[in-house]
């Protein structure tokens, strides 16, 4: 019989819920404080900067299951189900015992899952009456999502982009634009923030940091603007797990269950979402399946950072969060291609490290570019190079099952494509990239200033 590669969930078979892993985790991720204060924020406070809904979402501990809007499980069938796939090529290449699936979210025209959580924020700004939103883009994956969604939702954007992404990847900003976006280099001289950060260094290239610090002043000053986050917080990772309840069902129609969840990590809204699902087996059902975000070693906040409140931005503008962290003025190099720059953790992860539900593995950079030239040449797909670090990680783990003759199930997810990404891909091919590990020092010197906090 013809073998099975692709496993796809018709319209009506849609997950109609998130799911939320704060209800059902032991040991409840700390409250976000509020910097002034060092109290615990209220999702009323939220609200001053995140839509209503998104602010309640946040500190929802409550409810494990939360509806999906119509009008957004609309929206999402403009492109979901993704499918989840079973990479034969990279098994037979490998020469691997191991069982390879991918949930593939990079075939929504934006390219990455980022929309997932982009339509979610748009609608409950739409539904609040909120006119503008605002938001910080790295590489320019969530400002592309978001610009699509505020479009459809009829609200304006305004879109910050770290200043050397947009150098690097021109693209980006075009598809911003084209789907109607005002889009900025951030540090900027439009904001109070940014105008200091480029006051004490003129030549600052721009980071998550700098593009959040900016986007949230413009959401706290203008009326009837609200801010929103492509990663790292509770409600972004929540608006994901659609992509671990599909992946769920597609793995139970490939007759499977996966003994490893591997996914790439930035701020953790992909791997949270495609990993908490299942984590609800292992909390609730005792199933064992083993939970791998892959990092950079060039910005290793999980297997090297410390458990911290740390500022979200470089100016000190957003809540104060409990996370694993390399402190905010932690600055990647700019030898380091592979996006995932961001120097925290997400409140919901941090607390999974520390309860040892799941755990980070780092990267070298050369190991993920090479990683994700044999999944497109075996595959077909040029993967994103954030998605890279994940099927390196993937990989290290089918050779351990051709090491032990081990037949496991593994699971990672294609959190997005590469084809606007072609620039770290040229660097690559030409043997322009190298290895960089960060110093302990490097590290040391940054978390010592937060120490100053608190
Ligand atoms: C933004 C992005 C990431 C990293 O963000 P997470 O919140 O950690 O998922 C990973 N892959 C792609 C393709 C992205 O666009």
């Amino acid at each position: 019989m013809a073998r099975q590669k692709k496993f796809i969930l018709q319209e009506h078979e849609l997950p109609t819920q998130w799911y939320n892993i704060q209800a059902d985790m032991a040991n409840k991720p700390l409250p976000p404080l509020n910097p002034a204060t060092k109290q615990p924020m209220t999702a009323e406070d939220l609200s001053h900067v995140f839509s209503a809904e998104c602010s309640r979402q946040e500190l929802d501990m409550e409810h494990a299951w939360i509806d999906i809007p119509g009008e957004v499980l609309d929206k999402y069938k403009y492109y979901r189900s993704t499918p989840l796939v079973r990479a034969y090529a990279l098994e037979e290449a490998l020469d691997t015992p191991a069982h390879i699936y991918f949930k593939n979210e990079s075939t929504n025209p934006l390219g990455s899952h980022k929309i997932n959580s982009a339509i979610a924020q748009c609608y409950y700004c739409k539904q609040e009456g909120t006119t503008n939103v605002t938001t910080e883009t790295g590489a320019g994956q969530w400002g592309a999502a978001l610009s699509y969604a505020a479009k459809i939702f009829g609200l304006e954007a305004a879109v910050y982009q770290v200043k050397i992404s947009m150098q690097q990847k021109p693209y980006r900003s075009l598809i911003m634009r084209t789907f109607g976006a005002a889009v900025t280099g951030s540090p900027s001289m439009s904001t109070r923030a940014g105008k200091d950060i480029l006051t004490r260094d003129p030549m600052h290239l721009g980071s998550l940091g700098t593009a959040i610090s900016e986007a949230v002043e413009l959401a706290t000053t203008t009326p009837n603007c609200k801010y929103t986050l492509g990663s790292v917080l509770s409600h972004v990772t929540l608006h994901q797990t659609i992509i671990g309840l599909e992946a769920e069902k597609q793995m139970e129609m490939a007759g499977e269950y996966p003994d490893k969840v591997i996914a790439c990590f930035g701020g953790g809204s992909n791997f949270g979402g495609i990993a908490f699902p299942f984590m609800r087996h292992n909390i609730l059902d005792g199933k064992e399946t083993e939970f791998i975000a892959a990092e950079p070693n060039s910005c290793p906040k999980l297997t090297r950072g410390v458990f911290q409140y740390d500022f979200g931005d470089e100016a000190g503008y957003t809540p104060l969060l409990p996370m694993f962290t390399l402190g905010h003025n932690f600055k990647p190099s700019n030898i380091h291609a592979g996006g995932l720059r961001y120097h925290g953790a997400g409140t919901i992860v941090s607390q999974l490290i520390k309860d040892k539900m799941m755990h980070g593995v780092d990267i070298p950079q050369l190991e993920s570019f090479e990683a994700g030239m044999l999944f497109a040449r075996t595959e077909g797909i040029i993967p994103a190079p954030e998605s890279c670090h994940a099927i390196a990680a993937t990989i290290r783990e089918a050779k351990l099952c051709k090491e032990a003759g081990e037949k496991k199930v593994l699971l990672f997810n294609l959190s997005g494509h590469g084809l606007i990404d072609m620039t770290a891909y040229d660097q690559y091919i030409n043997g322009d990239l190298q290895n960089y590990s960060v110093s302990d020092n490097e590290i040391r010197k940054n978390v010592a200033e937060l120490e100053q906090i608190i």
